[in-house]
């Protein structure tokens, strides 16, 4: 499967310690991520991710793209709910046609570890 994965600022560590958790689940797919939460992921894990730009530089619209292409399977997309930032318009449009496509995508740590416990299911089975 083709896996997106972006955090905002205040989630990355959330992000980190989840692909630390799932690390052997995730190493079987293909992984994009926006630029800095890829390098910081990449750093913990040993896991190797094509970056696309930082989001507020463009990288959430490029991972957009691949939604719209139907060139991606999953997204893990931790918000920060309680930061205003300055790419929401680019955040709002990835929602969107994720949802438009009917990709899967979490938002938060608690459905992201749903997908990936039945990613890891799938990997047993
Ligand atoms: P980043 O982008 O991984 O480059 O920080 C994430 C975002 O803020 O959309």
């Amino acid at each position: 499967m083709k896996i997106a994965l972006i955090a905002h600022d205040k989630k990355k560590q959330d992000m980190i310690d989840l692909c630390v958790k799932y690390r052997d689940v995730l190493d079987g797919h293909d992984l994009y991520a926006t630029g800095t939460t890829g390098t910081m992921v990449m750093g913990e894990t040993g896991l190797k991710i094509i970056r696309m730009k930082s989001g507020p530089l463009g990288g959430d619209q490029q991972i957009g793209s691949m939604v719209a292409e139907k060139n991606l399977d999953m997204i893990i997309f931790l918000r920060d709910p309680l930061t205003a930032q300055p790419h929401e318009p680019d955040v709002t449009a990835l929602l969107r046609l994720s949802d438009v496509m009917n990709i899967p995508l979490a938002t938060n740590v608690s459905s992201a570890t749903i997908m990936l416990e039945d990613l890891k299911l799938r990997k047993q089975l």
